[in-house]
């Protein structure tokens, strides 16, 4: 359907729909209200009857739909999924599911060496078409369909074995200080830019869609080393020249990495150098500066990435709204890629920005993700109440109303972070893009349930709307999305209207 069709077609739903308070007229249906959502989700509980459920509950007007499973939460225990969508939750870890849920096409692939993944018939849905399936309920209910497309990772097994879901993967994959592979892709290598390109180009070519959400979950190589202790990546070829033609020595960048590795290889011993660990990271730093050109071009190399698939979309749709998702270590915890990379920078090629802003989550992640990783490596020098404390302090939250570290496993952040964090992105970028705040609803925790609090999930989008908010992307997955909260949500929403209309 081609988009003046659309626009026809919708406004003939939308008086038709008027009654039933779906109409696309109405301002609180204009302001994005979308959702993230896996496509077996709605084959799971009926197309129509989510679609219900999320409009009584939340006024859902986008699907923000996963076009590739590549990267995504799977395996999960019946426990963590919601039980109150009216159907009877059945264990993720027992189904198969595809990794493609849209069509390709191998004209599209001829710059590249890479294939998508073959669905198989054992796979449930595997057949299964979701944007074209679902374009009859776009135009009638007005909603929104967005492909949701992150960068594959989750593609080892837990023995570091290659799934083989992407033809070729291995040949795009990182390379580290000491010459091995790296789990996920190099954003130098031209295969894998080319590969990116042609999906992209296949299908906004093929499918009429309302926008893009991309993002990848990783960060460079400082941030492997010093906070997580890994062997720091990309040291391939692509990654060599271009740093090179920059003035930045690979030699040299390599020795400041090695060096930093050990450092922090020594810190997990508790063995430190005389002026401490700190002041020699320093000192390395100022030795060697190719360890922070190197990082920076990492991240040049993917702000390449995103300006590409920025134009590539744009070419073949002007009016889809593409836009980026800033995972939860780049909205908040890492502070090396906040530095490297400002929303400001973000913003130039973008129609929209989605940061992660999950409060309830954090206090468990803060604990079992961040600081367990840093009192062993970067910070190792300070106590686990001092990190909690610094980092309260240099992110500007209260720390009268964020928990103390011994309280992290059982509470959330309180909402006042998703006020600073969405105040931060608004005054960056102003109005060069719109912003989208990601409220995380029932986030598990290791395969466990950690159930959001209706009042603060409420309290949550009020403030993310306060701090400038143009709108709502419910995370992390639907079929996690209690009923209370999504109408948390949706009350929210609507006394803001109310509020500023
Ligand atoms: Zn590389």
């Amino acid at each position: 359907m081609n988009r003046r069709h659309f626009i026809k077609t919708s406004a003939l739903a939308s008086g038709l729909l008027a009654s039933r308070g779906w109409t696309n007229s109405s301002p609180h249906q204009n302001r994005m209200m979308g959702i993230q959502i896996q496509p077996h989700n709605m084959y799971d509980e009926g197309i129509e009857q989510s679609l219900d459920l999320l409009q009584r509950t939340a006024n859902v007007n986008a699907l923000f739909l996963l076009s590739h499973g590549y990267y995504v939460a799977r395996g999960r225990a019946p426990e963590v999924l919601a039980p109150d969508h009216g159907w009877t939750v059945r264990d993720e870890r027992k189904r198969s599911m595809p990794k493609v849920w849209i069509r390709h096409h191998e004209s599209f692939y001829k710059d590249t060496t890479l294939r998508h993944y073959q669905n198989r018939p054992d796979e449930e849905y595997w057949d299964s078409d979701i944007f074209k399936e679902l374009q009859k309920v776009r135009s009638e209910r007005g909603v929104k369909l967005y492909a949701r497309l992150y960068e594959p990772n989750q593609l080892v097994d837990d023995s570091g074995k290659p799934r083989g879901w992407i033809k070729n993967w291995e040949s795009v994959l990182t390379e580290d200080l000491f010459g091995h592979a790296g789990s996920g892709p190099c954003w130098n290598n031209p295969d894998y830019r080319a590969w990116l390109r042609a999906t992209m180009a296949d299908m906004f070519t093929h499918y009429d869609l309302d926008g893009l959400q991309y993002g990848a979950e990783r960060v460079g190589p400082l941030s492997e080393v010093l906070y997580r202790g890994f062997v720091p990546a990309c040291f391939c070829q692509y990654c060599r020249k271009r740093n090179a033609e920059k003035g930045i020595d690979p030699v040299r960048a390599k020795t400041g990495y090695t060096r930093l590795y050990e450092l922090i290889q020594n810190a997990e011993k508790k063995d430190y150098p005389p002026d401490g660990l700190m002041t020699t990271i320093m000192r390395t730093l100022f030795e060697y500066h190719e360890i922070m050109g190197w990082y920076y071009q990492w991240f040049a190399a993917e702000r390449e990435i995103l300006s590409m698939i920025y134009d590539t979309v744009k070419s073949i749709n002007k009016d889809a709204e593409v836009g980026w998702h800033i995972d939860h270590q780049r909205s908040t915890w890492d502070r090396f890629y906040r530095a490297a990379c400002s929303y400001q920078d973000m913003a130039q090629k973008a129609d929209f920005i989605k940061p992660i802003l999950y409060h309830e989550i954090m206090g468990p992640r803060m604990k079992g993700w961040v600081i367990a990783e840093w009192k062993t490596k970067l910070f190792s020098e300070l106590t686990e109440e001092q990190i909690v404390q610094n980092f309260y302090a240099f992110n500007g939250y209260d720390p009268n109303r964020q928990p103390r570290y011994e309280q992290l496993s059982d509470q959330g952040f309180s909402p006042q972070y998703v006020y600073r964090e969405m105040e931060r992105v608004h005054k960056a970028i102003g109005e060069q893009a719109k912003i989208y705040a990601g409220i995380g609803l029932d986030i598990p925790w290791n395969n466990q349930p950690f159930p959001s609090d209706p009042g603060s999930i409420y309290e949550a989008t009020m403030n993310a709307y306060k701090a400038g908010s143009d709108g709502i992307v419910i995370s992390r997955e639907y079929d996690e999305c209690r009923v209370p909260n999504l109408k948390a949500v949706g009350r929210a929403a609507r006394d803001w209207r109310e509020m500023k209309g």
